[in-house]
């Protein structure tokens, strides 16, 4: 049999081409194969001679088969590396670092705002005790503005028999403050608070920034003045601030301050619900309870304090709606709101 022409044909054959010839001439039912099963037929003569020549044909065929299958083998393999391969010179993916966030950003905002009038960090325990959270800021036991503060109890007392609780607020600090430090003086407590509340617009944890001046002659109109000045370096821009009577246990006279909404300055937007104004803070004239609790005599010295929410001003600085937002951690959030650290650009 003439082989010939399927051996010129094998170096341009395809896989599956390929394959159809093997099996043609060399599978189970192959042109080959039946040839060399009828050897047993012929004489021993005979099938000697075409034994052997039917061998060669066979080796050389399975040669060129093989051949042909390392080459295509070798193509293929050559055709994915260079499809797979990396074009170092491709601009790569947007990658982004790390960024401060919005609630880290805003505190850093509001403490440069009150380092710049002149206050001093100042640090009380987030672990404290009934005595310092309530009872020294005029908040005695039974006081109806306790259940104001669904307050975390711990379970232990102190040596003097109070409570230990997670503290509700940065006004502990005051009295710390007070006890330890002798006038004049200017402090800001920012930090953890705690209360049992969660929903839209409350989690169990957030921040506060507090704020005390003890001086003599202090006045309620020098509360207003540095008040009014912290809003606009804090916001950035000039501002227009109002106070409503309030009641705090704490304070006396006490008050709340809205601050002119600084997104469509006082015309009325989603932010300040239409209204222009944004409630920002609490404060008012120390009360005389708590000036005793530092051995001070309101004859003598006279200070105002002040409290606020910092998520509250976060969002009300970034025009952000939802509270919990600051709280899980998605990229593309953080990305929109979160400043580069001082060192990125
Ligand atoms: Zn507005």
């Amino acid at each position: 049999m003439d082989i010939q022409p399927v051996l010129q044909q094998i170096p341009a054959a395809g896989a599956e081409a390929l394959e159809a010839i093997r099996i043609q001439y060399l599978g189970q039912n192959g042109t080959l194969t039946a040839q060399m099963k009828e050897l047993g037929k012929l004489d021993a003569e005979t099938r000697k001679a075409r034994g052997a020549e039917l061998n060669v044909l066979k080796t050389e065929l399975a040669a060129a088969i093989s051949t042909r299958k390392e080459q295509l083998e070798t193509e293929a393999l050559n055709a994915k590396l260079a499809n797979e391969a990396i074009d170092v010179t491709l601009p790569a993916d947007p990658t982004y670092g790390g960024r401060i966030h919005p609630i880290t950003a805003a505190m850093e905002d509001i403490a440069a705002a009150l380092r710049s009038l002149g206050f001093t960090h100042a640090y009380g325990p987030e672990v404290e005790t009934d005595d310092y959270n309530f009872t020294k800021l005029n908040l005695p036991e039974h006081h109806p503005a306790r259940q104001d503060q669904d307050t975390f109890y711990l379970n232990p007392f102190n040596d003097e028999g109070s409570r230990y609780l997670l503290r509700t607020q940065t006004s502990n600090v005051q009295v710390r403050t007070l006890e330890g430090v002798k006038p004049p003086f200017r402090v800001m407590g920012i930090g953890r608070v705690y209360r049992r509340d969660y929903d839209l617009t409350h989690t169990p944890q957030f921040h506060q920034v507090e704020g005390m001046m003890v001086d003599s002659g202090t006045t309620f109109a020098h509360m207003r003045g540095v008040l009014s000045e912290f809003l606009r370096l804090y916001f950035g821009k000039p501002l227009k601030t109002r106070m409503r009577p309030h009641y705090f246990p704490f304070t006396e006279p006490s008050a709340e301050m809205d601050v002119e909404c600084h997104m469509c300055r006082g015309a009325g937007c989603r932010v300040c619900k239409q209204t222009g104004w944004l409630e920002v803070l609490g404060c008012g004239m120390v009360h005389r309870n708590v000036l005793a609790v530092g051995g001070l005599d309101v004859s003598e010295v006279q200070g105002f304090a002040f409290g606020a929410g910092v998520e509250r001003l976060a969002m009300l600085k970034y025009g952000i709606s939802d509270l919990r937002l600051f709280y899980e951690s998605h990229s593309a959030f953080l990305r929109q709101f979160g400043k580069p650290p001082v060192s990125a650009a």
